[in-house]
């Protein structure tokens, strides 16, 4: 029999971060590449649009006009997935099976810029700048409120995920709860860092104990760059496409020189490093199809921001085994028409994926990074 070959054998790849698994079909993608490819599109978005909620000026749906803002935006959506606290305390469960907790919180949006036509691929480095500047005292702001357990930052983008309006905007959910996947995955850290010993030569998370994620990262650049999945890297970030992904190019972006566990962390320099691989990594998505990259985007640090002592200094604790990262998640597969779905298998059994991670960062790694729609003028 043949020696196991990963970029030609059908093989299950675990996701040790979520505890799951993916099966990988990778023999499905001997053949040529069938996919069509769509020619360069003008943007055809105005820099100004009179019945956009989020361009300066406008009234929102809730009646609120929005100031002249010439930087970043922040507001209370007007249709909150969760309310402030307090909220009504749950009856008793009809049974044991049927089990609700209630769950308060805010949502904010935030607008990158007041250019409606810009997207984080477009905007200047110094705009993603104060877009991570704005997301850090966010985050700040809201997990320091009383009753709040954990703080998402994320972006829908494009309509293809939902997002109603293209105008450049992300959002900041503060639950009064750790939601599903963040714990899963904090969980998976704080079992990596109790079981694991650490490997001479790599970061480690808070007190020493071994961090799941400065491993992989520290694995991942050391694979040569030709089999690996590592997309692009700076002096303080790397972007790859992870070992487990699900998505056709998803990509995740973490901190490779130490262990960073919140945005609240990052020096001057790694928060310039940071909003740097954003922006190249949102180049090179827009420039796979020439089209601007629908995704959904995530931050998972630490649930809230440390706490102060007397002398301002960051107090250390359990939840420091975060590990600052961004997942990416696009949907486009083939084309800027053609996406991935959820196919049966994958609704009933588990997910799957042709492409390789390791045949999509070679995708993405000879991609440009001068944006198609500057590179086209
Ligand atoms: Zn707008
Ligand atoms: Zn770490
Ligand atoms: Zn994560």
């Amino acid at each position: 029999m043949e020696p196991f070959d990963p970029t030609i054998h059908p093989h299950r790849r675990y996701n040790p971060l979520t505890n799951t698994h993916i099966l990988v079909s990778p023999h499905r993608t001997k053949r040529p590449w069938l996919g069509q490819t769509e020619p360069a599109e003008p943007s055809n978005l105005p820099q100004y649009d009179p019945t956009c909620f989020l361009c300066p000026g406008n009234t929102r749906a809730g009646g609120q006009v929005n100031e002249m803002y010439t930087s970043t935006m922040v507001f209370e959506n007007d249709y909150a997935a969760v309310l402030p606290p307090p909220g009504p305390v749950t009856p008793p469960a009809a049974h044991p099976l049927l089990t609700a907790e209630s769950i308060q919180g805010g949502c904010d949006v935030i607008c990158f810029h007041p250019r409606h036509d810009l997207s984080l691929p477009t905007l200047s480095l110094l705009d993603v700048e104060n877009i991570v500047d704005e997301w850090t005292r966010v985050y700040m702001r809201r997990g320091t409120e009383p009753g709040i357990e954990y703080v998402q930052i994320f972006e829908n983008k494009g309509a293809m995920m939902g997002c109603s309006n293209p105008h450049p905007h992300s959002q900041v959910w503060s639950l009064s709860t750790v939601p599903t996947l963040p714990a899963k995955e904090l969980a998976s850290l704080h079992k990596y860092a109790s079981t694991t010993h650490v490997r001479p030569g790599v970061a480690t998370g808070p007190d020493g104990h071994a961090c799941l994620l400065c491993e992989y990262v520290h694995h991942e650049l050391s694979v040569p760059e030709d089999e690996g999945r590592v997309v692009i890297t700076n002096e303080h970030f790397v972007a790859l496409v992870p070992w487990w992904a699900y998505w056709p190019f998803e990509i995740m972006v973490l901190p490779h020189k130490r262990h960073i566990s919140s945005l609240v962390h990052l020096t001057v320099d790694e928060k310039h490093a940071f909003a740097d691989i954003m922006s190249r990594v949102t180049k090179r998505y827009d420039n796979i199809f020439s089209c601007s990259f629908a995704y959904a985007m995530g931050v998972h640090q630490r649930p809230l921001p440390p706490r102060r002592d007397d002398d301002g200094m960051y107090v250390q604790d359990a939840d420091d085994i975060a590990h600052l990262h961004v997942h990416f998640e696009p949907p486009l597969l083939r084309s800027a028409s053609v996406r991935k779905f959820l196919a049966g298998f994958e609704v009933m059994a588990e997910p799957q994926r042709d492409l390789t991670a390791e045949q999509a960062a070679k995708r993405l790694r000879n991609c440009s990074e001068v944006h198609y729609l500057l590179a086209a003028e």
